[in-house]
């Protein structure tokens, strides 16, 4: 069925996805006896990732009294959105198809709200449901200890300076919200290596501005349109940048 072309295609470039053949119980690495510096025991469930999906699972949590905490491997909530999408993004569906649970957007908030709005909306969030994260934690690894019967969660910390530290987390529930745009997926194409203009993956587009008077060459993903906005799309009509 098309309808689930995209969600495959994403899943069979990332990298952090279980394969149906791969015999792990979970979508991180396995488990290596690696050294960790601290591990933390947490008694509620553990989210990874604080995008909208992992905040949302947090706040509809926190309304039945449960407190959760969020690995979020950036410095940020929400970092599809505030780190790695243009300029002039807006929601591309109306808005009732994209608040989260329990709290609404506000009723004067346009039909296709601005990625500003939508940050907005994120951070009142978290604020309304006290939810609790630690930035700059990656989950490396997870694996459920079926002996213990809890989730044991390895992770690598930024500790800024390029130091990291690495902890063991430990849970009895987890919850994986690492998104399905999280990761930049750039295709091997042949010739690349020859190429002697830059090569930049939508994620690092913020507008068409640094491309005027170039010449461009767009690569849509198979069955999606590029991601344009209506900027760029201007820029292209009057010849500011050109197309091939
Ligand atoms: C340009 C663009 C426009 C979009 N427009 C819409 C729209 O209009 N409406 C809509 O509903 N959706 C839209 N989407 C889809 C988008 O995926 C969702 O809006 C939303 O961000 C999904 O939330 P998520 O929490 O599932 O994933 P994400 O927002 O991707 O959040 C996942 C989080 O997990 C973190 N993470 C990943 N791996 C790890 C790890 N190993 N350890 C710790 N943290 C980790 C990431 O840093 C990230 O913060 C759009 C996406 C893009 C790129």
């Amino acid at each position: 069925m098309d309808f689930w072309r995209e969600p495959e295609s994403k899943r069979i470039h990332d990298p952090s996805c279980l394969h149906p053949q791969s015999n792990s119980s979970s979508c991180f690495r396995s488990m290596k006896s690696e050294k960790t510096e601290k591990c933390i025991f947490f008694p509620g469930p553990i989210i990874v990732g604080a995008g909208p999906s992992g905040l949302a699972v947090a706040a509809c949590l926190k309304s039945k009294r449960i407190q959760s905490l969020i690995l979020e491997r950036s410095d940020c909530i929400a970092s599809l959105w505030q780190v790695r999408t243009y300029d002039r993004l807006r929601l591309h569906l109306p808005k009732k198809f994209c608040q989260l649970p329990l709290m609404p957007f506000p009723s004067w908030f346009p039909t296709y709200p601005t990625k500003q709005q939508f940050i907005a909306y994120l951070d009142a969030y978290v604020t309304e449901f006290n939810i609790q994260a630690v930035f700059n934690e990656t989950v490396v690894a997870a694996e459920y200890d079926a002996g213990i019967g809890f989730w044991r969660l390895r992770t690598a910390s930024a500790k800024g300076k390029g130091k990291e530290e690495k902890h063991e987390y430990v849970c009895r529930w987890l919850v994986v919200a690492t998104g399905e745009n999280a990761e930049a997926v750039v295709p091997e194409i042949a010739g690349m290596e020859e190429f002697e203009g830059p090569i930049v993956h939508t994620s690092l587009y913020r507008s068409g501005d640094s491309y005027r008077d170039k010449r461009v060459h767009i690569l849509p993903r198979e069955s999606l349109t590029p991601v344009l906005n209506v900027g760029t799309l201007a820029m292209i009509k009057s010849g500011d940048i050109k197309v091939h």
